[in-house]
């Protein structure tokens, strides 16, 4: 089976998570399956092979995305970090979420210029979130060479708040 089949069957939908209204869509299931789960590392690295030299995570699931493709593809990773974790000076960038605002960091010097960053993610929705994080990297004069989530929620239009990126995912439903 194909990562895009494991995903389908294995993802769920909660209703009203975190929020009346909302249907969430949690990957844990995907995650906790060995197969599965390396199926889905090897589907996102695919389309970037041989093109970045660090790959960064968004807290908190894209840390275990991030972790996994430096460790296949022997490049570095870097936590992007929600605000107050990091204990150096910080670029810092807020965005807005479907519920709320939020803020996204890493240290200013943990990125030279010219590194070729790929930005990962579990679920790509609004897109606030990739975009924050792109536009960190940007401020660091590195190069954001693509951006890949697991799950996709088109009808969210996410994908427009980072079209001057390639976008790459798993599953877009
Ligand atoms: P966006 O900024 O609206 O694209 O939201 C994406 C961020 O929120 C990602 O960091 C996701 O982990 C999280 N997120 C949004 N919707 C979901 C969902 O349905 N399931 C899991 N995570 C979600």
């Amino acid at each position: 089976t194909t990562a895009q089949d494991q995903v389908q069957q294995l993802c769920l939908t909660v209703q009203d998570f975190p929020r009346p209204g909302i249907s969430f869509r949690d990957l844990t299931p995907v995650f906790s399956d060995g197969p599965a789960f390396r199926a889905v590392i090897d589907d996102l690295v695919k389309p970037f092979t041989g093109t970045f030299d660090l790959v960064a995570g968004i807290e908190a699931r894209g840390f275990l995305l991030a972790a996994a493709v430096a460790y296949a593809t022997g490049t570095g990773v870097l936590a992007v970090r929600k605000p107050g974790k990091l204990p150096r000076p910080v670029l810092s960038e807020s965005y807005s979420l479907e519920y709320g605002e939020a803020k996204l960091e890493i240290h200013q010097d943990d990125v030279a210029p010219g590194t070729r960053v790929l930005v990962l993610d579990d679920v790509l929705a609004t897109g606030g979130t990739l975009a924050a994080a792109t536009a960190l990297f940007e401020a660091c004069g590195a190069q954001v060479v693509g951006c890949a989530v697991v799950l996709e929620l088109t009808e969210l239009q996410g994908r427009l708040k980072v079209q001057q990126y390639p976008v790459h995912t798993v599953v877009a439903s």
